[in-house]
């Protein structure tokens, strides 16, 4: 055989083989990423009695990996910690959505990636303002491959619905045989009841979003479709002021431990049952742990792939 024809074939099995480790190396084909938006870490995972949040705190947790210091280390208010979370940069962005983020986001690389119909990756929040992650200010992507959207009460892009509500759109989309393969969920209850001074119905939207949590997990691993398939990270996008630290419970947005330490526990078929780990994670970081396990580049990411909490 010609010298050449022998190379030829060699590197023909090389590819094909370095192909199917590539793509053997996750089980996982959708990513879901919830967010439950203002909690504090002292009512929820950092209460050891779990009192607020039973399934999440005392069961859950242990399906999964948990980090114990998890952190917002950019601006601790909505827009900008979900925009922390879908582009991977920390950036100073109106909280009114008034602005596109400047970075593109894990949908659009995905969407480029995939060549999938923008129905693929969607985002549904309670907060219409969220409607702004689809997009970027950046030229070379403002635009293109965004997401689909269904933000706020009229899945519009304008004011505040009700968490119900947006779970009922959550449950169309995680029941379908044509699941999207990208999602990132907004629940607002906790938020909105800590702004207003309600601390009862603030504590009761945790353990709300407990239920909610746990529901979704149950449907996802239901559908058939996305069973075994599916990793989820269920996130927060800023936590609250430390008692003693200007209104306490009621508001967020400075430095203090309150605000920054949050949570990030991940379920799914790549990550080890009863894993806590110690090790520093931050918002920024799940764009970067995503497009890994999912096999797109997201150069414009500055976190990190979350390694530890996936099987080697
Ligand atoms: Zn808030
Ligand atoms: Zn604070």
């Amino acid at each position: 055989m010609n010298i050449h024809i022998v190379t030829l074939v060699l590197f023909l099995i090389g590819s094909t083989l370095f192909a199917q480790q590539k793509n053997d190396s996750f089980q996982t084909k959708f990513v879901v990423i919830l967010v439950i938006d203002g909690p504090r870490f002292s009512e929820t995972y950092g209460d050891s009695t779990c009192r607020l949040s039973p399934i999440l705190c005392d069961s859950l947790r242990y399906e999964g990996a948990f980090y114990e210091d998890f952190k917002n280390n950019g601006e601790t208010y909505t827009v900008p910690g979900h925009a922390a979370i879908s582009t991977g940069v920390y950036q100073r962005i109106s909280n009114s959505g008034t602005s596109l983020p400047k970075n593109p986001s894990l949908f659009q690389y995905y969407l480029r990636a995939s060549g999938e119909n923008k129905t693929d990756a969607y985002i549904v929040a309670s907060k219409g303002k969220l409607d702004v992650l689809a997009n970027t200010e950046n030229k070379k992507w403002h635009d293109q491959f965004v997401a689909t959207t269904y933000c706020g009460p009229n899945g519009n892009g304008l004011g505040y619905g009700k968490d119900e509500k947006t779970f009922a759109k959550v449950t169309e989309l995680v029941t379908s045989s044509n699941a999207p393969h990208i999602m990132l969920i907004n629940l607002l209850a906790v938020d909105v009841y800590g702004h207003a001074n309600n601390w009862e119905k603030y504590q009761e939207s945790i353990t709300a979003c407990d239920v909610y949590a746990s529901n979704l997990w149950q449907m996802i691993q239901s559908n058939p479709v996305m069973k075994n398939q599916t990793t989820l990270f269920i996130t927060n996008d800023h936590g609250r002021h430390l008692d003693g630290v200007r209104s306490g419970f009621v508001n967020h947005g400075c430095r203090c431990d309150g605000c920054r330490h949050i949570s990030l526990l991940i379920l799914g078929p790549d990550t080890p049952k009863g894993l806590t780990i110690q090790k520093k994670g931050e918002l920024i970081d799940i764009s970067k742990t995503i497009s890994t396990i999912l096999h797109f580049d997201m150069p414009t990411s500055k976190g990190r792939y979350l390694q530890e909490a996936f099987k080697p």
